[in-house]
C-alpha cells in the first residue's frame, strides 16, 4: 500500500448529484475536496435520456449531459476528481484511511454518496430496452407513457405504489407477479386492487421483452404453474423488485439498516463522527436527483462544520 503523505480535510466517495453538490459546497468552503468518482462516474442519471423534473431546465436536460454541468461546477471551484473506486475505508483511528487500489489516503472527514442501484431483472432482450421502454422509477418517467399501457413488475409495496402513480397518465397499468400472494402490505395491496385501471397478472414471469431497440411492443410472460408462454403486448414496462445501495465497500464499520442502507444518526453523520452520508444510499424513499443533491449540500455543511468544531 503506498500512503499519501498529506491529509485531506474531505473525501468524498461517489459522483450522482449528491457527490458533485458536496463536491461543489466543500470546494466554495475552501476544503479542497477529493472526490472518487468511481469507475461509473456520473451515477444513475447516466442511464437517462430525459430530465424533465430537476429544476432550473424548463426545457429538460439530458442525464448525461446535467451530469457533465454538475461536474464542471465542482471542479470549477476546487474539487480534486479522480475517476477510481475506493475498495475500503478504515475509520478505527483518526485521521481515516481510503484505500483507492494501491494507494491510501488519510482524510479528516468522509463524505459517502455511493448511490443505490435498482435492480433489474435480467430478462431477454432488457439491455437495448433500458431507459427506452423499460425504466425502474415511475416518478421519473410514468408521464412519458401518457395514455399508453404498460406492465409493472414486481409484488411488494414499491411496486403497488409505482402501478397506483402510473394510473394517473397510463390508460391501462397491468401487474406481474411471480406468486399469486403479494408480499406488499394489506393496505398498499388493496388500494391497487380497488382500482380499476389496474390489471392483474399473477404467477408469470418475464422471460423476454420484444421489440427492435427503440421500438418496445411487449414481453413474453411464463405461467409459473402451466409453463405456458404468452405474448403480451405493451407500451412500456417498470421494473419495481427493489433497489441495492453501494455499500459492501464499507464492511461493518458503519451501521447499515437490513437492506444494506446507511443510517443516518445526527443530520447526515452516521454512527461513525466525522463521517458523513448523503443520497441513495441513504434514501429508502424519495430517490430523487434534487433529494440527492439537497443531501450532499446538507452533508457538505454538516462536514465543515464539524471540522470547524473538531
Ligand atoms: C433510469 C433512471 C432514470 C431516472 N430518472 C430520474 C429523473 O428523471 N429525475 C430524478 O430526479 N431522478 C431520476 N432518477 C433517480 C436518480 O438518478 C437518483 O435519485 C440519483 O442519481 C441519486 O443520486 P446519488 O448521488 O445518491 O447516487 P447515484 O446517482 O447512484 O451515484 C452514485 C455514484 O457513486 C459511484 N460509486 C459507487 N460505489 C463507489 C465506490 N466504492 N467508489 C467510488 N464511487 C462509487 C457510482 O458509480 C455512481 O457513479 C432516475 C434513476 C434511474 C435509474
Amino acid at each position: 500500500m503506498f500512503l499519501m503523505s498529506s491529509i485531506e480535510e474531505v473525501i468524498i466517495i461517489g459522483s450522482g448529484p449528491a457527490g458533485y453538490t458536496a463536491g461543489l459546497y466543500t470546494g466554495r468552503a475552501m476544503l479542497k475536496p477529493k472526490l472518487f468518482a468511481g469507475f461509473a462516474s456520473g451515477g444513475q442519471l447516466m442511464l437517462t435520456s430525459d430530465i424533465e423534473n430537476f429544476p432550473g431546465y424548463p426545457e429538460g436536460i439530458g442525464g448525461p449531459e446535467m451530469m457533465m454541468e454538475l461536474r464542471a461546477q465542482a471542479a470549477r471551484f476546487g474539487c480534486d476528481i479522480i475517476d477510481k473506486n475506493v475498495d475500503s475505508i478504515d475509520t478505527s483511528s483518526h485521521p481515516f484511511k481510503v484505500n483507492v487500489g494501491k494507494d491510501q489516503f488519510l482524510t479528516k472527514s468522509i463524505i459517502i454518496t455511493t448511490g443505490a442501484e435498482a435492480i433489474w431483472l435480467d430478462a431477454g432482450n432488457e439491455e437495448k430496452h433500458k431507459g427506452q421502454g423499460i425504466s425502474t422509477c415511475a416518478t421519473c418517467d410514468g408521464a412519458f407513457f401518457r395514455d399508453k399501457e404498460v406492465i409493472v413488475v414486481g409484488g411488494g409495496d414499491s411496486a403497488m405504489e409505482e402501478a397506483t402513480f402510473l394510473t394517473r397518465f397510463c390508460s391501462k397499468v397491468t401487474i406481474v407477479n411471480r406468486r399469486e400472494e403479494l408480499r406488499a402490505s394489506q393496505i398498499m395491496a388493496d388500494r391497487a386492487r380497488g382500482n380499476d385501471k389496474i390489471g392483474w397478472k399473477l404467477n408469470r414471469v418475464v422471460k423476454e421483452w420484444v421489440g427492435e431497440q427503440g421500438n418496445f411492443e411487449g414481453v413474453v410472460l411464463v405461467d409459473t404453474i402451466s409453463g405456458k408462454e404468452e405474448l403480451f403486448k405493451c407500451d412500456g414496462a417498470f421494473i419495481a423488485i427493489g433497489h441495492k445501495p453501494m455499500t459492501n465497500f464499507l464492511g461493518d464499520q458503519i451501521e447499515l439498516d437490513g437492506h444494506g442502507y446507511i443510517v443516518p444518526k445526527e443530520n447526515t453523520m452516521t454512527n461513525v463522527s466525522g463521517v458523513f452520508a448523503a443520497g441513495d444510499v441513504v434514501d429508502t424513499r424519495y430517490r430523487q436527483a434534487i433529494t440527492a443533491a439537497g443531501m450532499g449540500c446538507m452533508a457538505a455543511i454538516d462536514a465543515e462544520k464539524w471540522l470547524e468544531e473538531n
